[in-house]
């Protein structure tokens, strides 16, 4: 079986190939990069509706299949910016009628956990999600996905974007200031919230505007930026995998490609004799691959969604999956 998932959900359109034991036969995406403003939702849906028929193209081609070959189309129904969701939505329904192929509809937070399980080889671990739009400290416990902890406003990659704008760095930002915090020698006296197991990061934000405003050095605010955002992370990490008793943990999203936030985790499991689990950086960052392997999971256990009838959700939330795949006759 040869699965095509369309990945939509904000900056990036992205088409991926998997085959039903995940080998990855296509992975093709475009990300919109905004000269200085954020993501426009309207305009990122427009981007995708340009670009879809060039990336499905492509992957077709990178996979040496033809369309006929693909057996199921996956797409990420949420959740995600509106406009960007309907457009994927509507590419993947495209095809899938035209076609008369069966459909299925995943959620994104689940796909970047999925693809790391299957990638890693890593079986039940606690997952830390860390995106632009979305972090989320994940556990596995009776077909759901639980949420442990999360940021109570912005995600971390949505933290740094938006600094990013402050020091005018173009979208995306993280890199970006990975490269700046390498040459900060000082740490400002910021705040650090952690509130139980959540986390907040605009009154970081705010007082890093406001150093800057007051003359500081700009390789300051970005170490500062990344030690203590990175900090309050690995805390929360660390009193889940204690909690828990798992010595597993897997990092997914765009901020996982972070050496510095990998270095910190790294540390903390240490000293717990756990282990960190990091996948390639092309399956970190929103791709279509994720999505078609999702996909699979979700159509070999529950059946394809109904063509005329599935919709997507800004708000489908992780801990709204029914994960019929685990504990099931075929745990993958
Ligand atoms: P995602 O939403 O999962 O595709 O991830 C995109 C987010 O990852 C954006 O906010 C980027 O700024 C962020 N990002 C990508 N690479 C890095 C990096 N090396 N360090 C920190 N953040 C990063
Ligand atoms: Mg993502």
């Amino acid at each position: 079986m040869n699965i095509m998932g369309i990945e939509g959900t904000a900056h990036t359109a992205s088409v991926g190939i998997v085959s039903e034991q995940c080998d990855i036969l296509a992975n093709v995406s475009d990300t919109i990069s905004p000269e200085s403003e954020g993501i426009h939702p309207r305009i990122a849906a427009n981007h995708h509706a340009e670009k879809f028929p060039e990336l499905i193209e492509n992957a077709i081609k990178n996979s040496s299949l033809k369309l006929s070959d693909i057996d199921l189309i996956a797409f990420s129904m949420g959740p995600g910016l509106g406009p960007c969701l309907r457009t994927t939505a509507t590419a993947a329904r495209t095809i899938a009628i035209f076609r008369d192929k069966p459909i299925v509809g995943v959620n994104h937070c689940v796909a970047h956990l999925e693809i790391g399980r299957k990638v890693c080889k890593v079986d039940d671990p606690i997952l830390l999600y860390v995106s632009g739009g979305n972090t989320q400290l994940i556990t596995y416990s009776e077909n759901r996905y639980r949420i442990l902890g999360e940021t109570l406003d912005i995600g971390i990659g949505n933290f740094l974007d938006k600094l990013g704008r402050l020091l005018n760095l173009k979208f995306p930002a993280g890199p970006k200031i990975e490269k700046l915090a390498a040459k900060g020698k000082n740490l400002l006296d910021a705040p650090y919230t952690v509130k139980g197991m959540d986390v907040a990061f605009s009154g970081l934000l705010t007082y890093l505007q406001h150093e800057l405003n007051n003359g500081a050095s700009i390789h300051d605010v970005c170490y500062t930026a990344q030690e203590i955002s990175f900090s309050m992370l690995t805390e929360i990490t660390e009193r889940a995998l204690t909690f828990t008793k798992k010595k597993d943990l897997l990092i997914g999203g765009g901020v996982a490609r972070n050496k510095r936030i990998i270095n910190m985790l790294e540390k903390m499991v240490n000293i717990h004799d756990g282990r960190l689990y990091v996948p390639p950086d092309e399956l970190c960052s929103d791709n279509g691959a994720m999505i078609a392997w999702t996909g699979y999971l979700v159509y070999s256990s529950s059946g394809p969604d109904d063509v005329n009838n599935i919709t997507v959700d800004q708000k489908y939330r992780t801990d709204m999956v029914n994960v019929t795949w685990r504990n099931s006759i075929t745990d993958h």
